[in-house]
């Protein structure tokens, strides 16, 4: 106890929130608590019955409604929206409730009620104040601004993620949002679905002050005087309140959003543009258009298969739950992905020893990592603990008090063994081993470690820092245990665990290299390397083949490929002689600046532009051959179901999202049809196209 007789705990614990009286109104609604204070101040706070989170149901939003009414009546001096839920205000809309919706009229009646909610609270005759912590997205963000001020307490964070889901915002937001800051801010937040923090939002004039928790109170009675900054309209809607100005605004953010994404496969950043063009400045004729606009977005295959896509990722994200037990990783490797491993898990609150043969390697990935921390983490205190927790290790002691060590070198299966035979003498009892491997299969390495049951696969993706999936590879000796704190160790730096059995490429490469292989051949066929990249990119996928592989780099291509065609029965194209050559004179893709394409020196691959646009043809047999190594994975139980498999490839591959998936794509396009695609093919071009037996177990068309 201190001289105050407050502990120091007490002192160093985190101010509880203020969140009004403790004593409430009786209003019957089980999501909200309605109470007023001594001044006069209603307070209406949402704690969500049942979640972690605060999202915006119907019966939420019926409460709120209900509980308006009773503050017209109440005619308190002024209103404080506030959370309960310390994970933040309110993270969006309820997903739950856009699934599986096919009727737009539907959409738009429910969309025109909660309207009519939102617009109840933005006609309220005393000052409004949204007091806001944490998340603040969406259908909470549009809440936000319905009131007349907002205040931010530090560290809260607004956005509009709609564009993610395929949709634009749909309770106000594509209208309120522009009132109030520059419109072209506006209209950027919500076509790239980017979170502004709390000093970033407060310079683009969405928050009205940002404060600590201890002045909350301080902050409702400057807003309830009028203190706060006084509400005004901002300089720029009125100009581009003209329709021509506009115009020429909206056509430079179409040619800035045709470079990121097609109007066929990704029509919502289109469509909002297209209501702010046409209406901007109307807030009536806007709200209007945006509910129908919104419901016609909602009922669309795109959003439809993107919040398939987000359910998938809830999926994988409710694998990596527990407790790892891992505080202190040791990465065995500094190259391309040993070095990016340990950066990121320093990045997430881990320890992390790194070591490498080569000092210089060790040097790079610390300058490297030096440089990732400055782009991506907010704070210098941030920045320098991160680098405080990254030591790099030139006498390799660190895997003696690592919990797991990480091995990324090279992807050699008698170098990989030789490393485990000097390392694993020097782990403490109960550690766990890891391979980054791409391809080797698990029961070839783990002879050469006494403790088998405690060695696994973490396959990691290039680049580890924007690749989410992480492969979690089991053998016939791996313990449970071992498995589940591996993918607890994936939950805890933020990747998605997937589980896969291990087997030649395990799940990913296995379906990439078919792919990949087949647009090879094709370029000994002669066909352009960029109609070919055109060809994938027109299904959807984030870039083409030629381009991926080159990503890569050719030599681990070439060592996955080799693997593969000697592990597996399934035929696979001869790997080309020329790209052994390349690999052994140097030319091993975008890292040499030189492979398939030339690079520049910002590292982007030198493309003709003049060459044919692909034959239709040309996409089904790039891709199919990769959805029939899927079915084919699925057979083989490499990986546990088809939703899993889906969402594996989706994140590991970047498999076109809008379309759900591999295997929903195949059911939503007919399974005859692909299996009869795929027969076509291999009277064309040989039996590497033959239909896996697989494809008979999945059904018809569901
Ligand atoms: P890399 O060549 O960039 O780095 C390998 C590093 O290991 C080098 O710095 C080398 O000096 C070091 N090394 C070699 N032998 C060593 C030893 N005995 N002890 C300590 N260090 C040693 O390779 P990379 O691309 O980072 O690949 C590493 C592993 O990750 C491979 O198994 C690869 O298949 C796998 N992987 C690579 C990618 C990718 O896209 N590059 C993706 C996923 C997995």
């Amino acid at each position: 106890m201190s001289k105050t007789g407050i502990s120091a705990a007490a002192l160093l614990a985190p101010r509880a929130m203020d969140l009004g009286p403790a004593e409430r109104i009786d209003t019957g609604a089980v999501h909200w608590r309605l109470a007023r204070d001594a001044q006069d101040v209603a307070w209406l706070v949402l704690d969500r019955a049942g979640e972690s989170a605060n999202t915006l149901s119907e019966a939420v939003m019926a409460e709120l409604d209900m509980l308006l009414g009773r503050i017209e009546a109440m005619k308190p001096k002024g209103l404080v929206i506030r959370s309960a839920k310390k994970s933040g205000f309110i993270a969006g809309a309820d997903i739950r409730d856009f699934q599986g919706i096919a009727d737009s009229a539907e959409v738009e009646a429910r969309m025109t009620q909660a309207h009519a909610v939102i617009d109840r609270l933005a006609a309220l005759p005393m000052p409004t104040l949204a007091v806001v912590h944490g998340h603040c997205l969406g259908g909470g963000l549009e809440l936000a601004l319905a009131c007349r001020y907002r205040i931010a307490i530090d560290g809260a964070s607004f956005g509009f993620p709609e564009v993610l889901l395929g949709l634009h915002p749909g309770l106000g937001g594509t209208f309120r949002l522009p009132a109030l800051i520059d419109p072209l801010e506006a209209m950027t937040m919500m076509l790239t679905g980017k979170t502004a923090h709390t000093k970033r939002a407060k310079a683009l004039g969405l928050v009205d002050a940002v404060i600590e928790e201890r002045h909350v109170q301080n902050a409702v009675a400057a807003a309830m005087s009028g203190k706060l900054r006084k509400p005004r309209g901002n300089w720029k809607s009125g100009l581009l309140g003209f329709s021509p100005a506009r115009g020429l605004a909206a056509r430079r953010m179409r040619a800035e959003t045709e470079k990121r994404v097609s109007e066929a496969h990704y029509p919502a950043p289109y469509r909002l543009i297209d209501l702010w063009e046409e209406h901007g400045g109307d807030a009536k004729a806007m709200q209007k258009a945006e509910i129908r606009s919104f419901a016609a977005l909602l009922a669309g295959v795109t959003a439809q298969n993107l919040i398939r896509v987000f359910f998938l990722r809830e999926g994988l994200k409710a694998q990596g739950k527990g407790d790892s037990d891992i505080a202190h990783v040791h990465v065995i490797g500094a190259g391309t992905m040993g070095g990016d491993i340990a950066a990121w898990c320093a990045a997430r609150g881990l320890k992390v020893t790194l070591t490498d043969i080569d000092a210089k390697a060790i040097a790079r990935a610390v300058g490297r990592a030096s440089s990732f921390f400055d782009k991506r983490l907010y704070t210098g205190i941030d920045r320098r603990d991160a680098f405080d927790r990254l030591g790099a290790d030139f006498s390799g002691d660190g895997a003696g008090r690592a919990d797991l060590v990480i091995e990324a070198v090279a992807e050699n299966a008698d170098i990989k063994r030789t490393v485990y035979k000097a390392v694993a003498p020097r782990m403490k009892e109960g550690a766990l081993l890891a391979t980054n491997t791409s391809s080797i299969p698990l029961e070839q390495l783990r002879r050469s470690v006494p403790f088998p049951e405690r060695l696994f696969g973490l396959h990691f993706f290039n680049p580890v820092t924007r690749m989410e999936l992480v492969e979690v590879v089991g053998h016939d000796k791996a313990a449970e245990r071992a498995l589940q704190r591996a993918r607890a160790f994936c939950g805890a730096i933020d990747r998605l665990p997937v589980p896969v059995r291990s087997a030649p490429g395990f799940l990913v490469n296995r379906v990439l290299t078919p792919y990949l292989m087949e647009a090879l051949v094709m370029l000994d066929e002669g066909i352009d390397k960029e109609t070919i990249d055109k060809a994938a990119e027109t299904f959807g996928m984030p870039m083409g083949p030629i381009e991926l592989a080159d990503r890569v780099g050719l030599d681990i291509c070439l060592e996955v490929a080799r693997t593969l065609k000697d592990g597996l029965k399934t035929p696979m194209p001869d790997v080309p002689a020329w790209l052994e050559t390349m690999v052994s004179e140097g030319r091993t893709g975008r890292k040499a600046g030189k492979g398939l394409y030339d690079y520049d020196a910002a590292g982007n691959p030198k493309k003709k532009t003049d060459t044919p646009p692909p034959h239709a043809s040309l996409s089904d047999r790039l891709i199919l051959p990769l959805i029939n190594a899927c079915v084919a994975c699925l057979r083989e139980g490499i990986v546990a179901d088809e939703t899993t498999l889906d969402a594996a490839v989706i994140f590991g591959t970047g498999f076109a999202p809008f379309r759900g998936g591999p295997l929903h794509y195949a059911r939503s396009r007919g399974i005859d049809d692909l299996i009869a695609e795929l027969e076509r093919l291999r009277e064309k071009f040989g039996d590497r196209f033959a239909p896996d037996a697989g494809w008979n177990g999945l059904g018809k068309t569901g």
